[in-house]
């Protein structure tokens, strides 16, 4: 066929196709273990799977199109109700907020990430983030014909929120913050993040007096639920204060949850944003057995602890062993850990050590993880696993 490419709109014109020969399959054969999504390979809570298969009977319904009760389930969680009854704004239609009205639900947090594209991006205007990160961001500012405005991360693999803050101007209209980050693993303090928004809502409205234009900042918490420091807080918790300038905060039930094929991820937002971004909503894009499992799954927070507890405890042993093995470890905060080869390495360890040798090395012994940025990235999966995972390595390293 000739000419496709006039059809389209003018981003798509110039976002590059996969070629068809280079496409592989994410899913993988019985016998081969996935240590390369950052999935939870222990699985949701029993509990959860159970309410999964009765909820099979009633697959011919249509779901929840608004998916209400899975809002509000989760507007429960984070005690929105306060914030609802303490905010006075309302909407155009001269409503008051109700607790739901602060969650944006989508087909996984992918599907969240597109739609702030889609309402958010005019051509030309900046997305200011950090590389390397999670490439759904570049993806949505290319989709729509956004400028991407990418500041490295630290020598030591953290965001650079001092560089992002300079990065911002008049041309600023998202403002993107991953944390932990994927694929490094590294994540900031709570007070940090927050700081740097205050920060950025004030250059901001320097930048435009006449209140004209505001940048949203949007802070993707994945892998909130691994971090393990009592001081870290979530950015939802600015939303529940009443913070009132563009804030997007990220979850999804991915990762921690274990329920990362069935395609559901949320935000927490103020009501106003959330309602401008469920314009982008595609129409009866949720699973109906995936709202049931996500809203069951909320209620099994011991499951969620013990979860945290076990990749604490697989992650060390990991983490131990590959620097014993002598690759440069980069501190994890989340359910992956990001390593590569040391500077002081020798020739022929670089070698041995070379992240694409090592990925291939192991997807012949049937274990797959990444190659990102010059390191490798290893998923935590069970402890049996992660046993498998290290027999591997010293083989291939030694
Ligand atoms: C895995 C991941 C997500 C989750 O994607 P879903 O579409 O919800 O499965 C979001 N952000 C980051 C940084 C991730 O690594």
């Amino acid at each position: 066929m000739k000419n496709v490419t006039a059809l389209l709109r003018d981003s798509m014109k110039v976002k590059p196709a996969s070629k068809r020969g280079a496409r592989q399959k994410t899913s993988t054969p019985k016998g081969v273990t996935r240590l390369n999504f950052n999935e939870n390979n222990y699985g949701p809570a029993p509990e959860v799977t159970k309410l999964l298969i009765d909820s099979i009977g009633r697959v011919n319904e249509y779901q929840d199109f608004f998916a209400i009760d899975l809002k509000q389930k989760i507007a429960d969680f984070y005690g929105l109700d306060k914030t609802a009854e303490a905010a006075s704004e309302t909407n155009e239609f001269g409503e008051n907020s109700k607790p739901e009205d602060y969650v944006i639900i989508g087909a996984g947090s992918s599907a969240v990430i597109d739609m702030l594209g889609e309402i958010f991006i005019n051509p030309g205007d900046e997305v200011v983030y950090c590389m390397p990160s999670y490439e759904s961001f570049p993806d949505m500012v290319n989709d729509y014909g956004g400028k991407r405005v990418e500041i490295p991360l630290t020598a030591d693999y953290h965001f650079d929120l001092d560089g992002m803050y300079e990065a911002v101007t008049e041309k600023t209209k998202l403002v993107v913050v991953v944390n932990p980050n994927n694929p490094t693993g590294t994540y900031i303090n709570g007070a940090k993040i927050e700081e740097f928004i205050w920060k950025v809502h004030e250059k901001a409205a320097r930048l435009h007096p006449d209140g004209d234009q505001d940048v949203v900042v949007i802070v993707d918490e994945a892998y909130y639920e691994y971090v393990d420091d009592p001081t870290h807080y979530s950015m939802i918790e600015m939303v529940q204060k009443g913070y009132d300038r563009p804030l997007i905060v990220q979850r999804t039930f991915s990762k921690a949850y274990g329920l990362a094929g069935l395609r559901i991820g949320y935000a927490i937002t103020q009501p106003a944003l959330a309602d401008a971004i469920m314009k982008a909503c595609q129409a009866w894009n949720y699973s109906g057995p995936g709202l049931l499992a996500c809203e069951a799954a909320l209620d099994y927070q011991d499951y969620i602890k013990k979860v945290k507890a076990l990749n604490i405890e697989n992650r060390n042993y990991v983490a131990d062993e590959l620097k014993q093995l002598g690759f440069e470890v980069v501190p994890p905060a989340a359910n992956f850990i990001f390593f590569g080869i040391p500077e002081d390495a020798t020739a022929e360890e670089r070698e041995k050590m070379d992240p694409v040798r090592v990925k291939n090395e192991l997807a012949e012994r049937k274990i797959l993880i990444g190659a990102p940025n010059g390191h490798n990235r290893v998923s935590i999966g069970t402890a049996e696993e992660c046993k498998m995972f290290i027999a591997a390595m010293k083989e291939i390293v030694r």
